[in-house]
Formats: C-alpha cells, sequence, structure tokens
C-alpha cells in the first residue's frame, strides 16, 4: 500500500512531468508506451493487427490547464484519427476530457470533444472517453450525455472501485462500455478500498453488461478475471461478438497474442506521445513487479537518474507538505 501511495503521489508531481516530458521516453517508459509521435504508434498499431488484435490509442496527457495545451492536445487527436483512416488500420482512440480542457472550463472542453467526435464519426471510428479521478466522473458523463444526443460512436468506462459503478453501469448500458477495476486514489466514501470488493464488483458489473449491455470491453490483466469470464459466456452462450478483452500495451504480452489466437476480440491499449510520465507512474501503482520495467533500464543505463530525482522531489514534497 505505501509502495501504491508513492508512485500515485509521484503520478500527480507536475514538475517530474515536465521533465519526463523533456527528456522523452525512461525509466522503461519505452516498454509500456508505443513511441512518441504519430509514426511509431502506427508501427505498433500495424504489429498487433497482423496478429487479429485491434488497438485503442490514447494520445497520453492529462490535467491539462492552459487552453493552448487543450487545443494541441485536441488538434494532434484530429491527427491520429486522420492518421487511422489513412492507414486503415484496425483501431479506435481512447481520450481524457482533462486533456482536452475539462478543468479548464466545460463548453470549451464541449466544444472541443465535439470536434473530435464529429470528424470521427464521419470515418466511422470510435471514440472511447477515459474514466479518470472521482473529481472528473459526474461532469464526464454529462459531456457524454450532452454529445450523445447527436453522435452514436461514443462510450465510456465504468470503474468497479466505486460504489456508484452498479447505478451508473445500468443507466450506460446501452452504450459500448469498457470495464475496469479503478486506477487512481480514492477516498473510503466514495470507493471500495479491498481488493476483494473491487473484484466482486468488477464481476458483477461484467456479468451485467455482458447480459444486458451493449458491446462489453473487459480490461484487465487479471487471469481469474479472465477465466471467471471466459466460463461465463460459454454458460450463458454469449456470442464472441459481443464482447472483447483489453490489456494495455507492453503488459502480459504473451496472454494478449493466446486470447486472440483462441478466438477472442482482443484490443490493446496503446499510448504514445510525450506525456508519459503520469501513465507510467500509475502502473507502477497498480503492480509493484511493473517496477523490473524500470530497475532493468535503471541498472543497464547508468546515465539514467530520472528515478533518484523522482523520489528526492516526492520525498521532499511529502516533508514540505507536513511542515504547514
Ligand atoms: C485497456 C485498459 C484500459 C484502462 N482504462 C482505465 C480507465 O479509463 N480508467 C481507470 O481508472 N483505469 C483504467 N485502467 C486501469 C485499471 O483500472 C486497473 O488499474 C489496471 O488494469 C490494474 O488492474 P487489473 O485488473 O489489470 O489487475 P490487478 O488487480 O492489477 O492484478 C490482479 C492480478 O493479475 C495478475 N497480473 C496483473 N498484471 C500482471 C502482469 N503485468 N503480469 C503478470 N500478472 C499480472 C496478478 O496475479 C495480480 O495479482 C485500464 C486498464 C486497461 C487494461
Amino acid at each position: 500500500m505505501m509502495l501504491k501511495n508513492f508512485f500515485i503521489g509521484l503520478s500527480q508531481n507536475q514538475l517530474l512531468n515536465t521533465l519526463a516530458q523533456k527528456y522523452g521516453l525512461k525509466l522503461g517508459a519505452q516498454s509500456v508506451v508505443a513511441g512518441t509521435n504519430i509514426e511509431e504508434m502506427i508501427q505498433s498499431v500495424k504489429e498487433l493487427n497482423v496478429h487479429g488484435i485491434a488497438c485503442t490509442i490514447d494520445n497520453l496527457g492529462e490535467f491539462v490547464s492552459e487552453k493552448e495545451a487543450a487545443l494541441e492536445a485536441k488538434n494532434q487527436i484530429l491527427e491520429v484519427i486522420e492518421a487511422i483512416n489513412g492507414n486503415n488500420v484496425d483501431a479506435h482512440i481512447s481520450l481524457k476530457p482533462t486533456q482536452l480542457g475539462l478543468d479548464i472550463d466545460y463548453d470549451f472542453c464541449l466544444n472541443n470533444l465535439r470536434e473530435i467526435v464529429d470528424k470521427a464519426s464521419k470515418y466511422d471510428i470510435f471514440i472511447n472517453f477515459d474514466m479518470e479521478d472521482y473529481g472528473h466522473l459526474q461532469p464526464s458523463f454529462e459531456l457524454i450525455d450532452q454529445l450523445s444526443a447527436d453522435y452514436d460512436n461514443i462510450g465510456t468506462v465504468i470503474q468497479s472501485y466505486f460504489y456508484r459503478a452498479v447505478d451508473d453501469i445500468k443507466k450506460y448500458k446501452d452504450y459500448r462500455l469498457r470495464i475496469v477495476k479503478g486506477a487512481y486514489k480514492e477516498p473510503e466514501d466514495v470507493a471500495y478500498q479491498d481488493k476483494k470488493e473491487i473484484d466482486d464488483n468488477f464481476i458483477k458489473l461484467i456479468e451485467y453488461h455482458l447480459l444486458h449491455g451493449k458491446f462489453t470491453s473487459i480490461a484487465t490483466h487479471d487471469h481469474n478475471i479472465i477465466n471467471h469470464v471466459k466460463k461465463f459466456v460459454k454458460t450463458h452462450n454469449i456470442s464472441k461478438d459481443k464482447f472483447e478483452f483489453q490489456m494495455l500495451y507492453g503488459f502480459r504480452k504473451d496472454m494478449q497474442f493466446e486470447l486472440a489466437k483462441e478466438g477472442y476480440n482482443f484490443c490493446t491499449y496503446v499510448p504514445f506521445g510525450t506525456d508519459w510520465y503520469g501513465y507510467f507512474m500509475r502502473r507502477l501503482a497498480e503492480r509493484p513487479q511493473n517496477v523490473n520495467l524500470i530497475t532493468r533500464q535503471v541498472f543497464n543505463k547508468k546515465t539514467n537518474t530520472v528515478l533518484g530525482v523522482a523520489a528526492g522531489a516526492f520525498i521532499l514534497g511529502r516533508l514540505s507538505k507536513r511542515k504547514k
């Protein structure tokens, strides 16, 4: 738990985020981030498509506080849509409302999203709204509600650690939904803290959407959940075109290929870009073993000191908070 909090703390550190953007993919991030530009990302997508794996592409970035940065992100996503269409790859988009200006102004964000969803709809490309922390949950649903009045190429994410997820999944059952456990640190008045309770709710939500919903994306690296779903769909005669499994780029690669080979729809979440830091730190928070990704790099290349800087800054940050 301490390590989890440590990496969640690091994920929110602005100074380190800026440094990370400046110095490119470091700390082993290159094994879980598909390059820093569109060409590299499209190459990775093509390599996955060859194995029958579809992709959902995330132009990395979040919690943007300046309009210029949000507009730049919007333009980059529009370029990604062009690249998906131009290269005829099997891929769609995942995006985060805070990257498009949700923290700046709701209507500004809505307009940015409308432009993206509109362009994607012309190419029949699906847009998934990733779900972020609890503070952004309700406004994100409201953005989706407003845009769905005009577009049907939108879906979102249900996070099983939230108590309210059980109501949200009913309300949004006619959407294509990705179901996940949840990646942010949330307080106990809104979210389960206990792993078993989160897992139990995860299964409950998946089963509900498989039985009553539109298309279900089961996004997890947890083999116990995957095995449970395999049995559940068999018992309930749920056809393979009603759901897919999703995992993050670079994680459990063997299992990703294996599931695709077994004939399940499979979609890899492919993050790319320079703003990789927050995403990468959340992956370390989820699974301390992922620190192996770092240590392999740090000890192979003695020059990589960013982790040391990160840890130092985090500890200093904690000390200065305590003083106040
Ligand atoms: C495609 C995708 C999209 C996501 N989108 C969102 C989002 O929009 N919002 C959000 O809040 N979160 C999102 N997440 C993150 C998610 O909420 C979880 O934080 C994350 O997936 C970790 O939970 P888990 O279900 O993978 O398994 P965990 O609970 O982390 O692990 C369960 C068990 O699975 C096994 N395991 C897990 N990972 C590995 C591994 N790499 N190698 C070997 N064994 C392993 C271990 O036995 C582990 O104990 C997304 C995740 C995925 C895969």
